[in-house]
């Protein structure tokens, strides 16, 4: 499959190579490449690992690369929320090898890593990123540096260093860590295996999107999504638009985006018409894993919400923490950020007969 960068702004292609990361511009790089075509019988044939969906990624034709790598991330289990609701539905994506979504673009990225020929990377994280790569990157005999805040929670500092990754922590606000992340990148020139640069993050995110089509057998109305970097959300969409090209979906479903009060950016920006997110001066928050003040692909977020008709809403403090009881209630132990998204599904006004999907990020126990 050809495939090159693009950047989001001035439209330069950059060949895919290990020390490209950004655009002479600035700008962020987006991923070109051939149309994806899709034939759904035969994917039925395939083990039920995000790995099924490799023909729809750009590797090198029969690419073999990912098999000492995977852990069997992927095909998560969607199931219904409670009885009382029978057309919310969520999707348990805590249930991976390192217990976030994070594995699905970590998996991707560090075998697309390995196919450069990679041998160190660098990320930066709040925490379940970093613990993907590192994860990762150690199966795959790559070595790592992962860039953490000092407020980091310390199960999630603990997951990092068991698996060997160099973990370098950075006195100040999460930009800053990102900041001495790309400083490193650029000094010691290594492979940058960030989750918001990286484009190859994305085709492992869009599985999301994916596996929902063939677990329903259909597309849902509205999606409900944590957003901090749009990680998930940009995956999510990104997949939809695959399957409505090929015809196997009718329409991409609305996205509804979920960010804590306390940080809220990109809620902002969609309130005020704004096609590109403004530094937020916040407050600290429970939901850490969207504490994101100023995300790099917030034009593309916007952009993304509103051509599905979407929209984004806030939650406060005391609503994440009943949440996370709620969930709890219903058998779910999930951290604090994925509560906040559940959170916002409760404040999102909409009718019995909406297909919603909710997906549980993160695992209760990566939290304090
Ligand atoms: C990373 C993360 C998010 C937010 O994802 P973004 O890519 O920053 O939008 C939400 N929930 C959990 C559990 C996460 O780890
Ligand atoms: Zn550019």
């Amino acid at each position: 499959m050809k495939q090159y960068y693009v950047c989001n702004v001035c439209e330069t292609k950059y060949d895919i190579a290990e020390n490209v990361w950004k655009c002479r511009c600035g700008g962020m790089l987006n991923l070109l490449k051939e149309k994806v075509t899709l034939d759904p019988a035969s994917l039925q044939q395939l083990p039920p690992t995000l790995w099924r969906y490799i023909d729809t990624m750009p590797f090198e034709k029969n690419s073999n690369i990912w098999k000492s790598i995977t852990m069997g991330e992927g095909y998560t289990p969607l199931i219904l929320l409670d009885e009382t609701e029978p057309n919310t539905l969520v999707k348990v994506d805590y249930m991976m090898p390192t217990l976030s979504f994070k594995d699905r673009g970590a998996a991707v990225l560090i075998a697309k890593a390995k196919e450069l020929g990679v041998t160190r990377v660098i990320a930066d994280s709040s925490g379940n990123a970093g613990t993907a790569i590192a994860a990762y990157a150690r199966r795959a005999n790559i070595s790592c540096d992962i860039f953490l805040g000092e407020g980091t929670s310390p199960k999630k500092i603990a997951q990092i260093k068991a698996h060997g990754a160099n973990v370098r922590t950075v006195n100040g606000t999460r930009e800053d860590v990102a900041d001495a992340a790309q400083k490193a990148v650029i000094e010691e020139k290594h492979f940058y295996a960030s989750h918001v640069y990286n484009p190859f993050f994305y085709e492992g995110t869009k599985t999301y999107a994916y596996e929902i089509w063939e677990q329903m057998k259909e597309e849902p109305d509205t999606l409900i999504i944590p957003v901090g970097n749009g990680t998930l959300l940009l995956g999510v969409y990104y997949g939809f638009k695959e399957l409505l090209e090929n015809e196997l979906i009718k329409k991409i479903p609305k996205l509804v985006a979920i960010q804590a009060e306390n940080c809220a950016p990109l809620a902002e920006a969609f309130i005020n018409e704004e096609v590109e997110a403004k530094h937020f001066e916040g407050k600290s928050t429970l939901a850490e894993g969207i504490a994101i003040a100023a995300p790099a692909r917030s034009v593309q977020i916007l952009e993304a919400i509103r051509s599905t008709n979407g929209e984004i809403l806030t939650v406060d403090e005391e609503e994440i923490a009943q949440a996370r009881a709620t969930l709890a209630g219903k058998g779910f132990y999930v951290e604090p950020t994925t509560a906040a998204n559940y959170a916002g599904y409760l404040k999102y006004d909409h009718s019995l007969s909406e297909k919603i999907i909710i997906p549980l990020c993160g695992a209760g126990i990566k939290a304090n």
